[in-house]
């Protein structure tokens, strides 16, 4: 059986980056990036007003009281023809070019306007060259790079993109992911269960996690443990790039996933995995001869295992997918809150709560009464991650956290541009 480690490079080696696509701006929130983008412009494109006021020169102001003539007024997305000389100001506004021969904004704070012709001025601190002006190519310079290859779009990469003008980008676009819960034992949640039936818990969970990972659910709905309806729902499944089961990959008579997914043609590449809660899980691929492969994942039928293998594997390969480095994540431990006592066979993903206490990060495993236990698992944000071992862990242990349901790119460390 694979350690989870053993198991997360498999996955890693399997699962092959989607091929690029060319997309417009307006479609490439939460796909990441495949090409660098280099800069065609110097931002800002101008010497630029920080502030509303007037442009000056610098040398023409003195510390305590100047008047100026007023010769002209430069609003933002307009250029003043005028040229500044001595005495002279020109009433500039926030975002406005700087007009030739000006070095320095004094804002309108600092003025007294006795008539539209003059201006008086008491600076409130010294005005130097430069002065509330960001200079031409502060920002950025033409020909720089900007944002590397396996980056994610979010808000900010969509502003500056916009800002450069890459109204069209190569991008590894966001993965579709069908999600299909398993067992003769499920209703829907609108539904009273029967004798012996449980509503479906896992299709919305799953969901909202593929939502969170930045994929696009596909919800097919509840398949009986039998095969023909099984078959028909799992060929549907297969269209999508990833399918996620629930239910049906453990040892029972009606596990029928493993061997319907291989009626399939997906091509097993591992089943079970050192772990708790979460050993059956099913991982597979199907070669199709047009398409890019399609990935499946059998995970676990009790709600907290399909969770916490969705967090840990899936999770990772929806990354390696989308060109990403699961290298990048940021590493998180936290401070064990009190003492934790718990007993294992295998490497435990106990949910609990993490917190901030005294500017440390603090961790406090859940009541947690095994992998069906929604409950506890309602008050947990991450799992701390424990050796097999029966032991008990006093207050104050550093411990490896899984944190759950970061939104896509929240916990990427990039190479900061610091200059
Ligand atoms: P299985 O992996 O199919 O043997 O299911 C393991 C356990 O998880 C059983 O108790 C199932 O009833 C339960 N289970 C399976 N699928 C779901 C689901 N979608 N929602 C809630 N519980 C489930
Ligand atoms: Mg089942």
């Amino acid at each position: 059986m694979l350690s989870v480690h053993e198991a997360l490079q498999v996955i890693r080696d399997t699962v092959t980056p989607s091929p690029p696509r060319t997309l417009s701006l307006t479609d490439a929130w939460g796909t990441v990036l495949a090409q660098d983008i280099v800069s065609r412009e110097d931002s800002p494109p101008f010497d630029k007003s920080m502030m509303d006021g007037y442009a000056v020169r610098k040398e023409d102001i003195s510390a305590e009281e100047t008047t100026l003539e007023v010769v002209d007024e430069v609003t933002a997305g307009n250029v003043s023809q005028t040229r500044l000389t001595a005495g002279q100001a020109i009433r500039i506004m926030t975002g406005a070019p700087i007009p030739a021969g000006a070095d320095a904004v004094v804002p309108i704070e600092w003025t007294e306007s006795t008539n539209s012709a003059s201006v008086l001025i008491r600076p409130q601190r010294s005005v130097h060259s430069g002065l509330n002006i960001i200079p031409r190519g502060q920002a950025m310079k033409q020909g720089e790079t900007v944002l590397g290859a396996g980056r994610t779009i979010r808000a900010q990469e969509l502003a500056l993109l916009s800002e450069l003008g890459c109204a069209e980008i190569d991008v590894r676009p966001r993965p579709v992911i069908a999600v299909l819960a398993t067992g003769d034992e499920l209703v829907p949640v609108d539904q009273t269960p029967g004798p012996g039936q449980i509503r479906n818990s896992n299709g919305l969970m799953l969901s909202a996690q593929v939502e969170q990972a930045g994929g696009i659910p596909k919800f097919l709905g509840i398949a009986r443990d039998e095969r023909s309806d099984l078959r028909q729902k799992i060929e549907s499944g297969l269209e999508a790039d990833f399918l996620c089961l629930s239910g049906g990959v453990s040892a029972g008579k009606l596990d029928l996933v493993p061997s319907e997914l291989a009626a399939a043609g997906v091509r097993q590449v591992f089943h079970k995995i050192q772990m708790k809660p979460g050993k059956p899980i099913w991982f597979g691929i199907l070669e199709r001869s047009s398409l890019s492969p399609c990935y499946v994942f059998g995970l676990p039928g009790n709600p907290v295992s399909s969770m916490v293998c969705f967090e840990l594997f899936v999770r990772d390969a929806l990354r390696r997918w989308q060109g990403m480095d699961s290298k990048s994540l940021l590493p998180m431990r936290a401070v064990l809150r009190s003492e934790f006592r718990y007993a294992s066979d295998r490497p435990v993903y106990w949910p609990a709560h993490l917190a901030e206490l005294n500017g440390q990060l603090v961790v406090h495993p859940v009541n947690w009464k095994g992998s069906s236990d929604l409950r506890s698992v309602a008050d947990a944000n991450c799992s701390v991650v424990l050796p097999p071992a029966e032991a008990t862990l006093p207050a104050g242990s550093l411990l490896e956290i899984l944190p759950w349901g970061l939104t896509m790119g929240t916990m990427d460390q990039f190479t900061p541009h610091f200059g």
